[in-house]
């Protein structure tokens, strides 16, 4: 295997549960040493793809390819190569941390010594020395997921697959788990996330993959993507009292779409049609009607307006996530 190897290749897959086509025609790469972001709403094929991926799903046409080894031909020999961490952790509340990790580290075949040296090694490293020798079932969320990323580095993966890997974390947790993933990554690990929180993506991912519906609607680097499909929007922070229903309708001539009001922030939100010296007119428009502005400004996209546009749905606000609340013994 070559350094040019790609650390994935899914080429025409194809994924069909009854009637249902969860995967329809997907296709896209990912290259070592990298992270890709798999996004995509509610049902778009995301954990489909991921076990697949993962050799743990069979699948109707297609290829993919994990480090140049296909993962149907080669699933034995890929297992070790690959590591999953899933939305639901698949740890065992009646052992400790340390136990875990010892049961899957000779899972893998390690020897008993080498079991014992990896758990002792990945709970440090992850900061869970002293939670180790407590039972999982005293865990807090943020805890089980940290302990989930360990157990999925026994065997020192190449490609580690992280589905979803702070859904419901609060936001000191999801930052701890941002930062081990960011540390793995400068060590030389490929990594696949799937995500709901384009925060996520933006903060972690180099390339992006947006699929819906099973297929590929876009892809490229969060600004690439950006510039893609969002062009430029025009935001107008109005002053206190002023006429918002007349600047909601004044701002709609300078876009293709409608304009959105924030009525807590008093912020108006539109695409905006290019066009030489646009604030300037937007300014002086706003003027003529008397509107009270206290800023008007052209800014980028956000990455949460790219993927409503691409798929019609909104992705899920990070701070609107509830924690997961800490599991007493
Ligand atoms: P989510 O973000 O909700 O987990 P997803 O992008 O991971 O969604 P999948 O779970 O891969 O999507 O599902 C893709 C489609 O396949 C959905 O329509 C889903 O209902 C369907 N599906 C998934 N698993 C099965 C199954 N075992 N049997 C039947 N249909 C399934």
């Amino acid at each position: 295997m070559s350094d040019q190897t790609p650390a994935l290749v899914v080429d025409g897959l194809y994924k069909r549960y009854g009637d249902v086509e969860a995967v329809n025609g997907l296709s896209f790469s990912a290259r070592r040493g990298t992270v890709l972001g798999l996004l995509g709403p509610n049902g778009a094929g995301k954990t489909t793809t991921v076990q697949i991926i993962s050799t743990l799903l069979p699948f109707d046409r297609g290829t993919v390819t994990v480090l140049g080894k296909d993962v149907v031909r080669d699933a034995r020999a890929l297992r070790s190569e690959i590591g999953l961490t899933g939305q639901y952790t698949a740890l065992d509340e009646y052992l400790t941390g340390y136990e875990n990790l010892e049961m899957i580290g000779q899972l893998y075949h390690l020897s008993g010594a080498d079991a014992k040296r990896r758990a002792h090694e990945l709970l440090a490293e992850f900061d869970l020395v002293e939670a180790g020798k407590r039972l999982v079932k005293t865990y807090s969320g943020g805890m089980r997921r940290r302990l989930d990323l360990a157990a999925s580095l026994i065997v020192r993966p190449a490609l580690l697959i992280l589905d979803e890997p702070t859904t419901g974390l609060d936001p000191h947790s999801r930052q701890t788990v941002w930062q081990l993933v960011r540390d793995l990554v400068a060590r030389g690990t490929s990594l696949l996330l799937t995500t709901q929180y384009l925060e996520e993506a933006e903060e972690l991912a180099d390339d992006i993959v947006v699929i819906d519906g099973g297929t590929v609607v876009a892809q490229g680097t969060p600004d690439s993507l950006k510039t893609q499909v969002g062009g430029a929007r025009l935001e107008v922070h109005l002053a206190p009292d002023s006429k918002a229903t007349v600047a909601l309708e004044a701002l709609e001539r300078f876009s293709t779409a409608s304009a959105e009001l924030n009525a807590d922030t008093g912020v108006i939100t539109v695409p905006a049609i290019k066009e030489p010296r646009l604030l300037a007119k937007v300014i002086r428009e706003l003027d003529d009607l008397e509107i009270g502005v206290e800023d008007v400004r052209l800014r980028e996209p956000t990455l949460d307006e790219v993927f409503l546009t691409l798929t019609g749905k909104n992705a899920v606000p990070a701070e609107r996530v509830e924690p997961v609340e800490p599991q007493k013994a």
